[in-house]
């Protein structure tokens, strides 16, 4: 992973521009991944950028369901959260490896908890990291693989 930008914010209302912004820069076709600890910010960062792309939809952690999609925007989003997966196989049985397949993919795909499907997410894509600096600061750390596997 190369490190692109890291910035820090105050609430997670800075988080969700930081989402809201990057959703403005990103065309179809994009994987990231959110890293981070429960209670980080990984949800509110795609609340923004579902807000960036268009969508007025209520984002939620899709905890219990794996994958929430929200369509109204400017593109379809796949909002994955792999926290309860028990096994990578579970993924796989859900078809999330045709995710990855970024020439038809028509939409972004955003994954929370990646360390749980390692080695599934096996194209180019963006990391974001989000550490705790306090209980309100959170430092987000941007970074791209660069086509690696
Ligand atoms: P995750 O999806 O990583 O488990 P959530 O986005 O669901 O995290 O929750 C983050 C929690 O941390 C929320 O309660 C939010 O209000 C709080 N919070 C405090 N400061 C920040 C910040 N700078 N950025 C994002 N969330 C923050
Ligand atoms: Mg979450």
């Amino acid at each position: 992973m190369e490190e692109v930008l890291s910035i820090v914010t105050k609430n997670e209302n800075e988080t969700m521009l930081v989402g809201e912004k990057l959703a403005k820069t990103v065309g179809k076709g994009v994987v990231f991944t959110l890293v981070g600890d429960l209670g980080a910010g990984k949800t509110h960062f795609v609340k923004g950028f579902v807000k960036g792309l268009g969508s007025d939809e209520l984002v939620t952690s899709p905890t219990f369901t794996l994958l929430n999609v929200y369509e109204r925007g400017k593109m379809p989003v796949y909002h994955f959260d792999m926290y309860r997966l028990e096994d990578v196989s579970e993924a796989q049985e859900l078809g999330f490896d045709e995710y990855f397949d970024l020439k038809s993919l028509d939409g972004v795909v955003l994954v929370e908890w990646p360390e749980k499907v390692e080695g599934l997410i096996n194209c180019p894509h963006i990391q974001i990291k989000i550490e705790d600096i306090d209980s309100s600061k959170r430092k987000i750390v941007i970074a791209s693989n660069g086509g690696e596997k």
